[in-house]
């Protein structure tokens, strides 16, 4: 349909107006597969990028370059950036108010899916104690509003999983069988991490596991641990105010002997903890591309080391 309405701009004068409300037609197509050859998918966080590739592999192209050592969350693309994620085929969101840069700039409504709209009653909101901002380098970031790591709490990364095959589906629904027998092995996966992530963490129960960011909500509700919280970056030395804080939150856990960080810890941070009667383990959100492995093998690794930490 579409194709004849475009042959026949061919022979008006108008010909580039038509044209140009002819991509728009086609952009707003719900079986999108025919605006373009190669069709392109932009996730804001890795775990979406993930999941997008193992479910459209061969058939579309996911966008996610944020540079390493970056947290997507808080990210700032160049206008040329946006630029490119407003032209993808399909925006992958994660919804609870992530990336912020997304509430400032413009998407295209057609384009986007919030991936965690299926448990948006759940989310958790942040309560103002915790809502206070922190220096990293030259940045500062505040933690306010509505917790952001949903994938965390796995049954909530299959949820989210769903939705992109969904929304998949939706835009190629040629591939369906295959989106579909892509998103139960992928639900495979993300089980078998969920169940193990519950063993490991039932082993430390009932003490409390100090975090060193306000990352891991639904991680600790999903697993059913007390994870009270600092503000420390693992590549930033701990300061005599950061010691103070540790102390003030063991005054209400004195049980807690676990120390949960982002990414590998300084060296030098390690052994404060240590001395401070503290094991230090890395639980990484994994939010921006890992530098090995993928995101089952980061999450094996987490439950790994929680595994480690309650023998
Ligand atoms: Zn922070």
């Amino acid at each position: 349909m579409h194709k004849s309405v475009c042959r026949s701009a061919l022979i008006s004068s108008s010909f580039l107006l038509l044209l140009l409300s002819c991509e728009e037609g086609l952009r707003e197509n719900p079986a999108g597969e025919k605006a373009r050859e190669d069709p392109v998918i932009a996730a804001v966080n890795y775990p979406l990028a993930y999941f997008a590739k193992r479910l459209a592999d061969g058939f579309a192209t996911v966008l996610f370059d944020i540079p390493a050592g970056q947290d997507p969350a808080f990210w700032e693309p160049s206008d040329q950036q946006v630029t490119s994620i407003q032209k993808a085929d399909l925006i992958l969101l994660n919804g609870a108010n992530y990336a912020k840069w997304t509430a400032t700039r413009t998407l295209p409504y057609e384009a986007t899916v919030v991936t965690s709209s299926s448990f948006e009653n759940q989310l958790i909101r942040l309560k103002d104690s915790i809502s206070h901002k922190h220096k990293k380098g030259s940045e500062s970031h505040s933690h306010e509003g509505l917790a952001f790591t949903t994938w965390l709490d796995l049954k909530q990364a299959s949820a989210q999983a769903s939705a992109v095959a969904l929304a998949l589906t939706e835009q190629f629904p040629r591939h369906k069988t295959t989106l579909m027998n892509r998103l139960q092995d992928l639900q495979k996966d993300l089980k078998a991490l969920d169940v193990a992530m519950k063993a490991a963490a039932s082993k430390l129960r009932p003490a409390t596991v100090i975090t060193s960011h306000p990352v891991y909500h639904y991680w600790s509700r999903a697993y059913d641990l007390v994870t009270p919280s600092l503000l420390w970056e693992p590549g930033n030395e701990i300061t005599p105010q950061d010691m103070a804080a540790l102390a003030n939150i063991r005054k209400t856990h004195p049980d807690a002997r676990v120390f949960i960080w982002e990414s590998t810890p300084l060296g030098r941070n390690v052994e404060l903890l240590r001395e401070a009667g503290l094991i230090s383990i890395v639980i990484s959100p994994c939010a921006n591309q890992p530098a090995e492995g993928d995101f089952l093998s980061v999450m094996r690794n987490n439950i790994a080391a929680l595994e480690a930490s309650g023998n």
